[in-house]
């Protein structure tokens, strides 16, 4: 039995196709910058390693072309022998907790949230009715960003607005990287020997797109991402918190209107605001260069996680592992350190020697002195997404 994982982003479509037998990736890929004058679409099997540019206009042409490539690329003979399709949808707002089998009612009630986040479910919602246009009745699945922050109280996900927006528009505290957050937790668990339920953890998820996560016996008890994306941490490309003020600073003395400023926040600010670049690889070239706003954006990144590890660690009460995940979370050991190196009061102690070692998996880099568990676990949103498509789709699971 095979399983197809998409994740539609603002503008691109990533897939991996899983057999379910052992989970093995039997091809993956992505077609990157859409609606851009050249997109490219990249396509990986056992037998093939292929990249090409092509235009690419939206994203059931996207679908539609990389599914296709499966067959092209003989990895499967039809399409028929794909038995679900699980979906990264972004915003599950205060609808969806569970992976959710998805019928007309689940695509409307989605798109009932597409206001939340406008760029990202209607992406997820076109790789759902691509999938519908090319193969009817193939039992699709959606996996939803929020959802393992449901249990997140009240008092931590409620802004101190008046309660009309609550109550009329949804205006709350979601979370994202739920998908993440909840697999490194249970990995990073398993490899410690412990059961979920009895530890505390923070973890950091640092790509792209970072936040952090406080997890207590393995329920989220908050995340820094807010109503959207754009709360919490220092990211590539997104701010992260700012005082709401500056907004409206910036409406009553810039030209900029407010999706410019939307776009600004999103796209032009963070890593990238300060130091030019979204990329962690290129910022820490330019620190041992000694560029001074690569430094700086480094101390802003790091300062940010530092707080909020702390704010985590008070509301948590006691702490247990920190797990470091994503891209900059799971390669980057110098920014490992130099959060690590802000902790010691806490009795956190890194094994710099384990920290800088190059191996893969999940792996501990605390020193045996340390008070807190340090963990560098990669995270696997597609493996996760895929293992709940067969779950939710009441597919077999075979065992391994
Ligand atoms: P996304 O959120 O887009 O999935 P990723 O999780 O792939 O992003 O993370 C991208 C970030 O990871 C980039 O800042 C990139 O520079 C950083 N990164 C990837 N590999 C390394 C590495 N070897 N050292 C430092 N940073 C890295």
């Amino acid at each position: 039995m095979k399983v197809l994982v998409l994740n539609a982003g603002s503008s691109s479509v990533k897939f991996k196709l899983f057999s379910i037998e052992k989970w093995t990736v039997l091809a993956s890929g992505a077609a990157e910058s859409i609606f851009e004058s050249i997109s490219t679409v990249s396509f990986i099997s056992k037998k093939d390693h292929y990249r090409h540019q092509e235009k690419i206009d939206n994203h059931t042409e996207a679908i539609m072309l990389l599914v296709k490539m499966l067959v092209s690329h003989q990895v499967i003979s039809s399409l028929k022998e794909i038995g679900a399709v699980g979906h990264r949808v972004v915003h599950g707002g205060d609808l969806f907790y569970e992976p959710t089998l998805i019928s007309q009612e689940v695509i409307s009630q989605i798109e009932s949230l597409e206001p939340l986040a406008p760029l990202h479910n209607h992406a997820n919602l076109e790789g759902i009715r691509a999938i519908q246009a090319l193969v009817g009745d193939l039992p699709q699945v959606a996996v939803f960003d929020t959802a393992f922050h449901h249990t997140v109280p009240p008092y931590a996900y409620r802004y101190a607005l008046p309660n009309f927006f609550y109550d009329n528009l949804g205006v709350r505290r979601y979370g994202f990287h739920g998908t993440s957050h909840h697999y490194v937790a249970r990995q990073t668990a398993k490899a410690m020997g412990k059961k979920l339920e009895t530890l505390n953890i923070i973890s950091l998820h640092l790509g792209n797109g970072a936040s952090a996560c406080a997890i207590q016996g393995g329920k989220s008890i908050d995340a820094s991402m807010g109503m959207t994306p754009l709360e919490g941490l220092v990211m590539g490309s997104r701010s992260g918190d700012i005082d709401p003020g500056i907004i409206f600073y910036l409406l009553r003395h810039t030209q900029l209107n407010a999706d410019e400023i939307e776009t600004m926040l999103n796209t032009q600010s963070g890593l990238k605001g300060i130091a030019q670049t979204n990329d962690m690889r290129q910022i820490e070239e330019k620190i041992a260069h000694e560029d001074p706003l690569a430094i700086l954006a480094m101390e802003i990144f790091v300062y940010r996680i530092v707080k909020y590890i702390g704010a985590y660690a008070a509301i948590l009460g006691r702490l247990d592992a920190l797990i470091f995940t994503g891209g900059i979370g799971e390669h980057s050991a110098k920014t490992r350190e130099a959060i690590c190196a802000k902790l010691t009061f806490f009795g956190v102690q890194m094994d710099m020697h384990l920290n800088t070692q190059l191996t893969n998996g999940c792996r501990s880099i605390h020193a045996s002195s340390s008070k807190i568990a340090l963990w560098v676990t990669p995270t696997n949103e597609e493996l996760a997404i895929a293992k709940e498509t067969v779950l939710a789709a009441g597919l077999q699971e075979e065992k391994n």
